[in-house]
């Protein structure tokens, strides 16, 4: 032992399933079934524990109540462990690695997201390669420093910023991508960490952790489509307890130039409503005002997302409209890089 510890967080996913004999579906099974596949765990230089949700879920199944839940397991043990791993479900892994950001700031420890594309009892599976790497990225440190302090995902040999990434795939083993920033470090031989990305070693330790369990989960996301209709946005602006809608948008930002879409708009945000504005490309940013079909997103004071995944663009509303009360604030912030998920 090197005097190291990772705790592994098991939330369900795929890499902990097994087919249900009675209706050949794939349902979660307990962790220790993980365990018994990888005898290699026993072998790392590290104390390794784990804990479990005490229902494992699909990821389908996870949301801000989950969040909460996986954020205060991490705040109880942060000072035990010099690192975290967080089994979970691909689905949905990106939305549960962005939310983390957000709730755990100033973070001094690395936290791993990783899963699997088949089970871990299966000859083919891709979760023993990505659950052995994890674990080693989360104990990895440089002259007594943790190499990354920052939420991350490991899958099929890449390490990405958690909330810059998306699932991109349901077949391949490399299922993730971070179309707007740069991998984070990749295995091979050894793994390559990519420093200049990294979130700085410098500003670690300046700040004690800050942890934010309260989200206000009344965030919507309305996607575009040529022949979006009127009623289909007032309905889903009145929403009961709706405060924000995520749009996602064409191109570089771009809606319908009729009158009742800014109407529309308009209605929403005078009944209070923040708007903010990502784009359906997955690579680039929005830029409102480029293009004719995007002016009125600035005249109503729709938020530009700028490159902000859906999935950091949804969390962080949630995770704003939590922690504050002034919508001035809550519209300042979101324009801001909190925890590197956009750029400016
Ligand atoms: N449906 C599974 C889940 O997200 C898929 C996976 O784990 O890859 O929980």
């Amino acid at each position: 032992m090197n005097g190291k510890s990772v705790l592994i967080i098991y939330t369900g996913g795929t890499i902990g399933m097994m087919k249900d004999p009675e209706t050949d579906l794939l349902k979660p099974f307990d962790f220790e079934q993980i365990t018994n596949q990888v005898p290699e765990l026993n072998r790392f230089a590290y104390k390794i524990d784990s804990t479990s949700f005490s229902k494992p879920i699909d990821s389908s199944n996870m949301g801000p109540s989950k969040w909460i839940e996986l954020a205060n397991i991490i705040n109880k043990n942060y000072n035990d462990y010099n690192g975290f791993v967080i089994l979970h479900g691909s689905d949905t892994m990106a939305f549960t690695a962005s939310a983390l950001s957000f709730m755990l700031q100033d973070l001094s420890k690395p936290i791993v997201l990783t899963g699997s594309q088949l089970p871990i009892g299966t000859i083919r599976t891709d979760g023993k390669e990505n659950l052995i790497t994890a674990i080693e990225i989360a104990g990895a440190s440089n002259n007594g420093y943790p190499i990354v302090s920052e939420v991350s995902i490991y899958f099929e040999y890449q390490l990405y910023r958690g909330n810059r990434t998306t699932k991109t795939s349901t077949e391949h083993f490399h299922a993730f991508e971070s179309y707007n920033y740069p991998k984070l470090a990749q295995a091979g031989v050894e793994i390559k960490y990519n420093y200049k990305y990294l979130r700085s070693v410098k500003s670690i330790f300046e700040k004690p952790l800050q942890v934010n369990t309260t989200l206000n989960p009344n965030v919507g996301v309305l996607k575009l489509f040529p022949g979006i209709n009127r009623l289909q946005i007032i309905h889903f602006f009145n929403t009961p307890e709706l405060v924000a809608v995520v749009i996602e948008t064409f191109g570089s930002g771009n809606a319908p130039s009729d009158k009742w879409f800014k109407d529309a708009l308009q209605s929403g945000i005078d009944a209070g409503l923040i708007i903010a504005n990502v784009s359906q490309c997955q690579t680039g940013s929005v830029h409102q005002g480029k293009y004719e079909t995007s002016c009125i997103f600035d005249e109503l004071g729709v938020l530009s997302g700028n490159d902000l995944t859906t999935e950091a663009a949804v969390t962080k509303l949630m995770f704003l409209f939590g922690k504050y009360e002034e919508v001035n604030t809550i519209k300042q912030k979101f324009s801001e890089p909190i925890c590197g998920e956009l750029t400016l």
